[in-house]
């Protein structure tokens, strides 16, 4: 085991011990704050704790509060929002969207058809911008849609409005009030009006670390099984084409490591990014993103590597750009996976396995990039990453310690190879569609997820568009 690997372990200790630390009780008109701290990485000290106590106001409430506005996010909220629910969508930037727009991605993979009315009216919408490629053919022949993401945070957040939810951006999701029965019963969010509680009846983790779970002392699993490595993340960086006189900036002499010849490049994808326009994609493995310091680490990384892969084009291949600066986020492939009535596995998708609770249908190859080395490498050989279509279960988006909390998106619970196919954002979409109109229909009987009919789940999503037969 290398010494990165052990320092990774512990940081995983660390953060987890942290987790379970967390306790926090309900009392009426507020809710008090209670909550050891234990074991700050920068003080290098495991027992250090600090205690702290306080008196938070009942803020918001809904039937259903979605924790993340990435595309998981907002198709749940959306898709809560049209089943009646009242709903509150959490986001900690200033716009929706996630990976795809924070992030940088600005493309879909997997099919852009099929996966249900709130998928339909985000494309249409992007359509009317002319914002997206156009549809080609079902997949694998069309894989990829490449859209405008500046636009897409824009979509997203009218989409939003248009359906009622209320959003809060700049707020930070903090800690997770739960009762021995597993119920939440209220989450402590954080923007400029410092702490305040959400109570809903419904919670849903979009958060792609299922942050809400990890708070709530939920079961969570992460990375590969022998060490925790999770799938690399990576940082787009973007260029904008220029007079050949405008072109750079050039590194100066004496900073960072230039890249001299291709062979030293880590693996790079070069996408569009609008007219006159890329996105370099660079891997950055080895960082922990559900950890504080790791991934402060990544994102310092990724800007250097990203400058130091831009002198290459710029310097070797002699490119015409401008640099335009790096997605605001490194780009997230897993954080931490829920552990759900059921786990996803890659033997589920190679089956191409249908559920009786089948809420959702992935297609995309196993896109599991190597955790660990910087490369274009992946974990299975090319001949071994294809799947059929395959069903997702409600169950896999039902978290197996929690009363009323759902999770969707990258946070579901399935194994890694399982999840390097269902992250794409086609599927990530469907997941969360049908949280939402799960965690409305729970939110408008008993409270209980559990005791809906997958079936109603299942037929509402066929009404809406949602194609779910393999
Ligand atoms: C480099 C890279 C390339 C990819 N390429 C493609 C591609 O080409 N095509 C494709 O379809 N997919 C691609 N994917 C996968 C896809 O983009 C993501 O898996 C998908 O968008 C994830 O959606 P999500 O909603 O589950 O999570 P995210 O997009 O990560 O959304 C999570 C949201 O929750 C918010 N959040 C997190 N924690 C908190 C908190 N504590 N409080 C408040 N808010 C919080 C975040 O700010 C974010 O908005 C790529 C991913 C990466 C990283």
């Amino acid at each position: 085991m290398t010494h990165d690997h052990r320092r990774f372990q512990r940081r995983a200790l660390l953060a987890a011990s942290a987790a379970g630390a967390a306790g926090w009780l309900a009392t009426t008109g507020g809710v008090q704050a209670s909550e050891a701290v234990s074991g700050s990485p920068s003080v290098e000290s495991e027992s250090a704790v600090v205690r702290w106590s306080r008196q938070v106001p009942i803020r918001y409430e809904a039937d259903v509060a979605v924790i993340g506005g990435g595309i998981a996010g907002v198709s749940a909220a959306c898709a809560a929002a049209r089943s009646g629910a009242r709903v509150v969508l959490v986001e900690r930037f200033a716009v929706t969207g996630g990976d795809l727009t924070t992030g940088g991605v600005a493309n879909f993979c997997g099919d852009t058809k099929g996966q249900g009315e709130v998928f339909d009216a985000i494309v249409a919408d992007l359509e009317k911008f002319d914002a997206v490629a156009p549809y080609k053919a079902a997949y694998p022949e069309q894989s990829t849609r490449v859209f405008e993401h500046h636009v897409l945070a824009f979509v997203l957040q009218e989409l939003l409005l248009r359906r009622g939810v209320k959003l809060l951006l700049h707020t930070q999701f903090v800690d997770a009030c739960a009762n021995d029965a597993g119920r939440i019963t209220a989450c402590i969010v954080c923007g400029k009006s410092g702490p305040e509680a959400l109570q809903a009846r419904q919670f849903i983790d979009c958060t792609g670390e299922a942050d809400v779970a990890r708070r709530a002392g939920f079961a969570v699993t992460q990375g590969r099984p022998e060490d925790g490595l999770q799938l690399p993340m990576s940082i787009h960086c973007f260029v904008r084409h220029v007079e050949p006189r405008d072109a750079g900036p050039p590194l100066p002499d004496g900073w960072l490591q230039p890249i001299q010849d291709r062979q030293a490049l880590p693996m790079t994808s070069v996408w569009p990014n609008g007219p006159r326009g890329n996105s370099l994609k660079i891997k950055i493995p080895k960082f922990d993103a559900t950890d504080t310091q790791s991934l402060t680490a990544a994102e310092i990384q990724g800007r250097r590597r990203a400058l130091e892969v831009l002198h290459y084009y710029l310097q070797v291949e002699h490119k015409p750009w401008r640099y335009d600066g790096c997605s605001p986020q490194i780009g997230i492939r897993e954080g931490a996976r829920v552990v759900g009535d059921y786990v996803l596995t890659v033997d589920d998708l190679r089956a191409g396995r249908a559920f009786e609770d089948g809420i959702a249908r992935g297609l995309f190859y196993l896109d599991g990039h190597k955790p660990d080395d910087e490369k274009r490498t992946y974990i299975l050989p090319t001949d071994q990453r294809k799947v059929p279509p395959y069903q997702i279960p409600l169950r896999s988006l039902l978290v197996r310690d929690g009363a009323n909390l759902l999770a969707a998106g990258r946070c579901f619970s399935a194994d890694q190879l399982a999840l390097s196919s269902a992250r794409v954002s086609t599927t990530c979409s469907m997941m969360g569609q049908a949280a939402g109109i799960a965690a409305a229909l729970a939110a408008g009987k008993h409270g209980d997820p559990r005791r809906i009919d997958a079936a109603d789940v299942r037929r509402i999503l066929v009404e809406r568009g949602a194609r779910l037969e393999l």
